[in-house]
C-alpha cells in the first residue's frame, strides 16, 4: 500500500502557491485511482496552519507540520532536515512536491539520505494497473518517457504549469507537529534579502495567458535600409504593458545584446526560449520577427496555440511549426494591435 505525501512550503504570507496546489492536484488524482493508497500532507515553514486550513477539504488523512523561524527561509540544511523528518513521520512511500527552486535542490539529497530515488521535471502521474507511473521529457523536451520505479521512498517533483491547480476548499485542519533537532551547523546560511527587478521591469510572467516572443528581425535593417531599434523597443514594451504577456526571445536576439550591438535593453538570456533556453508553458504564443528554426521552436513544446508574424513566407514557422502564420511586417501589425488594445 502506498502512502502518498504531498510536501509543500507556504509563501511569505502563509498561503500556498499555485505550484503547490498543482502538486496537490496530481497527488489527489493519483490517490483516487490507486487502490488502497493513503494521502497525507506535509508542510514546512514559519507557520503552516493557514496553509493547512486553506486545503483542509482535500482528501488528506493527516497533516504534518514542521514550523518555526528556522524553517521560514529557503536553506538546504534546514529544508532537508525538515523534509526528512516529515517523510519518516508519515512513513511516506511516494513524495509529491512542486518543482520549485527550493524543493528541486533539496529533495534529491533527501532521497539519498532515505535510500530512495528522485525524479525532477515530472509532467504527469498516473496509476497504471496498480503501479505508479510518471511522465517526463528528455532531450530538451523532444522525447516523452513513462517511468516506473521499485525503490521507495520515490520523490516526484512536478513541474509548475503541467497540472491544473487543486480547487479543494478550506476548513480547519489538525496539524500534527513534527519536531526537528537542528545542530547549529544547519543555521549557518542566512538569507539577507531579496533582489528583484521592479514589478514593471519583470518581463517573465509564468502565469500569463500569452507568450510574446521577439526575434532578431526587430533589430535588422528594414525596407528603408535602416534599423529601427528605438521604435521596436517602444512597440514591444507597449504590447507587454497592454497585454500583460510574458516576454520570450530567440537566441539570436539575446546574443546580439551580449555582443554589444544596439538591442532591446530589457532582454536577457533568461528570456531565451528553445533548446538552450526555456520551455515555458502558456495557453498561447505569438512569435514576431523570428525565423522559427528547430532549436528555437523546441522551446514551444508546451505552448498550446502558436502564431507567428514574419515577412518571410518560407520561414520555419510556415513549415508546419505555427498554427497560423501572418506574412506581414511586425512593426505595422504590433503598432495596430497596440492601438486596438489601448481602446
Ligand atoms: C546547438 C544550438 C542550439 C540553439 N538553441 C537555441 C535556442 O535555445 N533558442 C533559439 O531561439 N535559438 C537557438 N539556436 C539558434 C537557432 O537555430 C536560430 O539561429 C535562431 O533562433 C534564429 O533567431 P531569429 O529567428 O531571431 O533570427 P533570424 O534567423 O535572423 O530571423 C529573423 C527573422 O525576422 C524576420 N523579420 C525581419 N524584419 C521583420 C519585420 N519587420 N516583420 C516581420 N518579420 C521580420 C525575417 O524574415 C526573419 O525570418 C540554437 C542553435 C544551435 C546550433
Amino acid at each position: 500500500m502506498e502512502t502518498i505525501l504531498v510536501l509543500a512550503h507556504p509563501e511569505a504570507g502563509g498561503s500556498l502557491a499555485k505550484s503547490a496546489r498543482e502538486a496537490l492536484h496530481a497527488a489527489v488524482t493519483l490517490h483516487k485511482t490507486l487502490a488502497g493508497s493513503k494521502l497525507v500532507v506535509g508542510l514546512v515553514g514559519d507557520d503552516v496552519q493557514a496553509a493547512a486550513d486553506s486545503i483542509a477539504a482535500c482528501p488528506a488523512a493527516k497533516y504534518f507540520g514542521v514550523s518555526g523561524a528556522d524553517f521560514s527561509q529557503a536553506r538546504y540544511a534546514t529544508d532537508a532536515a525538515a523534509a526528512e523528518a516529515v517523510c519518516k513521520a508519515a512513513q511516506a512511500t511516494i513524495v509529491v512536491a512542486p518543482a520549485t527552486s527550493r524543493w528541486n535542490r533539496v529533495l534529491p539529497g533527501v532521497a539519498q539520505r532515505l535510500g530512495g530515488r528522485a525524479d525532477t521535471h515530472v509532467t504527469g502521474l498516473a496509476a497504471t494497473g496498480g503501479a505508479v507511473t510518471v511522465n517526463r521529457w528528455y532531450y530538451r523536451q523532444r522525447m516523452e518517457a513513462t517511468l516506473q520505479r521499485p525503490q521507495r521512498p520515490w520523490f516526484i517533483l512536478v513541474d509548475p504549469g503541467a497540472q491544473p491547480a487543486c480547487e479543494c476548499g478550506g476548513g480547519a485542519a489538525v496539524v500534527e507537529p513534527v519536531a526537528v533537532q537542528l545542530p547549529d551547523a544547519c543555521r549557518r546560511t542566512t538569507v539577507l534579502g531579496v533582489r528583484e527587478p521592479a514589478a514593471d521591469a519583470q518581463t517573465i510572467r509564468p502565469d500569463a495567458q500569452l507568450l510574446f516572443v521577439t526575434g532578431a528581425g526587430w533589430t535588422k535593417k528594414q525596407a528603408d535600409g535602416q534599423t529601427h531599434v528605438p521604435e521596436a523597443d517602444k512597440l514591444i514594451r507597449g504590447f507587454l504593458k497592454a497585454s500583460r504577456a510574458s516576454l520570450g526571445s530567440s537566441k539570436s536576439l539575446v546574443d546580439i545584446g551580449g555582443e554589444g550591438q544596439a538591442v532591446l535593453p530589457f532582454l536577457s538570456h533568461l528570456n531565451q526560449v528553445g533548446q538552450t533556453g526555456a520551455t515555458p508553458r502558456h495557453p498561447k504564443g505569438l512569435s514576431t520577427c523570428c525565423h522559427g528554426e528547430e532549436p528555437h521552436t523546441v522551446g514551444w513544446r508546451f505552448i498550446n496555440e502558436r502564431r507567428a508574424i514574419s515577412l518571410d513566407p518560407n520561414c520555419g514557422w510556415a513549415r508546419g511549426k505555427a498554427d497560423v502564420l501572418y506574412v506581414a511586417d511586425a512593426f505595422k501589425v504590433i503598432a495596430k494591435v497596440n492601438e486596438l488594445l489601448a481602446k
